[in-house]
């Protein structure tokens, strides 16, 4: 548990987080990470480490992966508290200070930056134990690395952008792979679902999966023909499905402030309804919102330099450019050596 006082806590160590958590370190403020995850890196890392981005700004393509690398470096060079497995729950206020309740203990700040995402999420599981038992005995709801399939037969289900880009990402890798879908059509971005048919990839539409069989490891995938009830059986060596997250904001949505939909309502201080919460990234909602790892660095960087004028009323939000800012400490720090 950790009770003193911080400037800035910050809740989601997502691309939002991370920048939201370099800019505080940048303006001198006291900083603190918290996040329900293992990892940094929010959904970047829990679900597409291993897919290149191609819309951040100065980088024509970079893997997930890498991006968080240097989101990490980028903000440990100001060494934040970091505290991962731990899930953010209530919210209090004592005079000025705010508490935050989690699993783990309590924490003091002076503001709370919000960057919770789509909320503490997990993968759809299929919610039928006959199957969710052979979790990480061969079936998988998320990718963490592409060489755990390495020379691998594999089956993966679904029809969105995470299993139309795992299925193509993993040609090269897997030895072998077979995608169902329920439907024709697909929720993938068009340019994904051209792709996929002309892969190697065995696609079977209107196809769903009956059973997993194995002797403690998944060796066959029992599939049936959902117009026809036919079914096949096919030797594999992993089932990957892509049905969906499971997001919750959970308790973050009784704290009081203004929620439309699953989201919260900021201003364009990023400022929330309840004075020293400010929220960025994919949890905020203001008209012309777009959910994106490029607009969360934007708010990111306008929550933490507004923050720093509540926190400090005398402060200028501008930080002033980080290019000439780094000279001048770096020339200070020449004369004094
Ligand atoms: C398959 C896929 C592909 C994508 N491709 C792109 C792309 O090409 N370009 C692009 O711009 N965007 C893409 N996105 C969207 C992009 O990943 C998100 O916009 C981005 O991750 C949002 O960053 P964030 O930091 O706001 O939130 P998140 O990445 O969701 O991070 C939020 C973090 O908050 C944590 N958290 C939530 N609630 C709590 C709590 N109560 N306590 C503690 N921690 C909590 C979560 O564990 C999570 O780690 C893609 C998304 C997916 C799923």
């Amino acid at each position: 548990m950790a009770d003193d006082l911080f400037d800035v806590t910050i809740v989601g160590a997502g691309p939002t987080g991370l920048f939201a958590a370099y800019y505080a370190g940048f303006r001198g403020l006291r900083t603190k990470l918290i996040d329900s995850q293992p990892d940094l890196g929010g959904q970047v890392t829990a679900l597409y480490p291993d897919k290149f981005i191609y819309d951040v700004a100065g980088f024509p393509k970079i893997l997930g992966k890498d991006l968080v690398t240097n989101l990490v470096e980028q903000a440990m060079q100001y060494k934040p508290a970091v505290h991962l497995n731990e899930n953010v729950q209530t919210f209090s206020r004592a005079e000025d200070v705010l508490e935050l309740g989690t699993d783990l203990g309590t924490h003091r700040t002076k503001v709370v930056l919000i960057t919770a995402g789509i909320g503490a999420f997990t993968p759809k599981t299929f919610k039928r134990p006959e199957l969710d038992k052979w979790m990480g005995r061969g079936l998988h709801f998320a990718v963490r690395s592409k060489e755990d399939f390495r020379g691998k037969r594999l089956l993966v289900i679904g029809g969105g952008d995470s299993a139309l880009d795992w299925a193509l990402g993993l040609v090269g890798y897997a030895s072998e792979i077979t995608l169902i879908h329920r439907r024709d059509q697909f929720r993938a971005h068009e340019d994904s679902v051209k792709k996929l048919f002309s892969s190697p990839i065995t696609v079977k539409v209107f196809y769903e999966l009956r059973t997993i069989r194995g002797d403690g490891q998944v060796r066959e995938a029992v599939i049936f023909s959902n117009k026809t009830q036919a079914e096949e059986v096919l030797p594999v060596d992993a089932v990957l499905a892509f049905l969906g997250l499971v997001s919750n904001l959970g308790p973050i949505r009784e704290w009081g402030m203004e929620i439309d939909d699953d989201s919260i309502v900021v201003n364009t201080k990023m400022e929330t309804t309840i004075a020293g919460l400010y929220a960025a990234g994919d949890i905020t909602a203001y008209p012309g919102k777009l959910k994106l790892i490029a607009t969360g660095f934007g708010e990111a960087a306008t929550a933490v330099n507004n923050a720093m004028t509540y926190i400090n009323p005398k402060a200028s939000a501008f930080p002033g450019h980080s290019s000439s800012i780094m000279e001048q400490k770096e020339k200070a720090g020449a004369k004094t050596s």
